[in-house]
């Protein structure tokens, strides 16, 4: 049967103690053991279905944890207190000193900053490519390469990563091919595309609403255990763990997902549309100017769309700030960082997600001074917000 992420998600079925039709949050740091035996095999891994401390796992954490691995179509998954806490755990699971890394320039900038400035502390550098050129990818490879790291869809400039491609080049240097997801849950589904380890931000569209930080590693059972192993994991030992309570309500939100996504899609592809007809520069996967348009679509679980991020360039930094403080003022979104959310959210990456990335490497990735970054919101009337967008853009002179 064909892999259906969100029927994957439905089809889990988590009951309460007293029968809840969600599941009792775990609200306990620390679990009794009947005998000290098995409190000694917990630690050393050997009782499946024993918890021992909350740091490492929690019933509430391997709901969410379970669901996402659906999703993703993964063996299994560990949740961690944000995105970052994601990322960074399984970097430096995977690499150690002397390693090596061949990313994708075009990456949320605290990831780029990660790779850039703090692993090297630990002597793991990275060498930033063009992901989109294959040749360039594989020609960064070295000896001493074990990651070759990418977004499906990259922050902020929407870049493509054709994961399949990337697989095959992973699979014969022998690395391990990491993928953030973030933009395109449900969209894409990089394991079945061959990704080893795919990555979440789950503050963004997997959540939904605003309101917590939170991240996910998807990947294989032995991966996932390395990562959690008392004695070396890299998740146990830097402690970036998902509180309980958060967990439970991160699952609750993940069942709408489909309908959120479908819907931020829908948005973001009409006003794509609308923004290239007035003859604005518009970066949108879902467009068939985009570079590769074709590849996502080659990708994607069709019924999600092309998912609900896209940028413009307002033509200055001056003129993308103006047209945000206006669009705020009229009420068609907020000026801030961050996606997912039910409400539109703008920000200009060169000065706010992306400020990490130096001037001169912003300009050669293309990342223009007037960019501004839209997460398009779950809008009723999508008609009526474009109208209003319009308006603010001719009275900006954005626009004639
Ligand atoms: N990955 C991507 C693509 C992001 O956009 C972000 C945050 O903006 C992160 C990872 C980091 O996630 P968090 O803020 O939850 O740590």
């Amino acid at each position: 049967m064909k892999f259906k992420p969100a029927n994957n998600i439905q089809d889990l079925q988590y009951f309460g103690e007293f029968g809840g039709v969600n599941p009792s949050i775990s609200d306990s740091s620390t679990y009794t053991f009947l005998s000290a035996k098995t409190m000694f095999d917990t630690f050393e891994g050997n009782a499946d279905g024993c918890y021992l401390y909350s740091r490492h796992s929690t019933p509430s954490n391997l709901y969410l944890g379970e669901a996402l691995a659906a999703m993703e179509g993964t063996e299994t998954a560990n949740v961690t207190a944000s995105g970052m806490g994601a990322i960074t755990p399984v970097i430096m699971q995977l690499c150690g000193s002397g390693d090596h890394v061949v990313s994708s320039r075009t990456i949320y900038g605290g990831t780029y900053a990660f790779l850039k400035n703090f692993a090297p502390r630990f002597n793991v550098k990275t060498s930033f490519v063009n992901i989109t050129n294959l040749e360039a990818v594989e020609a960064a490879i070295t000896p001493t390469t074990k990651i070759l790291y990418c977004e499906s869809v990259s922050n902020p400039l929407l870049e493509v990563a054709d994961i399949a491609a990337l697989s095959k080049i992973a699979k014969k240097h022998h690395l391990k091919l990491v993928v953030d997801n973030t933009f395109s849950p449900l969209s894409v589904s990089p394991a079945k595309l061959g990704a080893d380890v795919v990555l979440h931000s789950l503050t963004k569209f997997i959540n939904g609403s605003s309101d917590t930080v939170g991240g996910v590693v998807c990947g294989t059972q032995e991966f996932i255990d390395e990562l959690r192993n008392v004695n070396d994991g890299a998740c146990m030992l830097l402690g970036s763990t998902m509180d309980s309570l958060r967990a439970a309500s991160i699952l609750k939100n993940l069942r709408t997902l489909h309908i959120r996504m479908q819907q931020h899609s829908l948005n973001a592809s009409y006003l794509a549309e609308k923004f290239e007809g007035l003859g604005l520069k518009t970066v949108y996967p879902g467009l068939v100017s985009h570079p590769s348009h074709k590849l996502f679509k080659s990708m994607m679980n069709e019924q999600y769309g092309f998912g609900g991020m896209l940028t413009i360039d307002a033509g200055s930094l001056e003129k993308a700030n103006a047209l945000m403080e206006l669009m705020q003022e009229k009420n068609l979104g907020y000026l801030a960082v961050s996606l997912g959310f039910y409400k539109t959210l703008f920000s200009a990456p060169g000065s706010s997600t992306s400020s990490e990335i130096p001037e001169e490497e912003q300009a050669e990735m293309g990342l223009t001074d007037g960019l501004i970054r839209f997460s398009i919101g779950l809008d009723a009337d999508i008609e009526r917000t474009f109208e209003m967008m319009k308006a603010c853009m001719i009275e900006l002179d954005i626009i004639k």
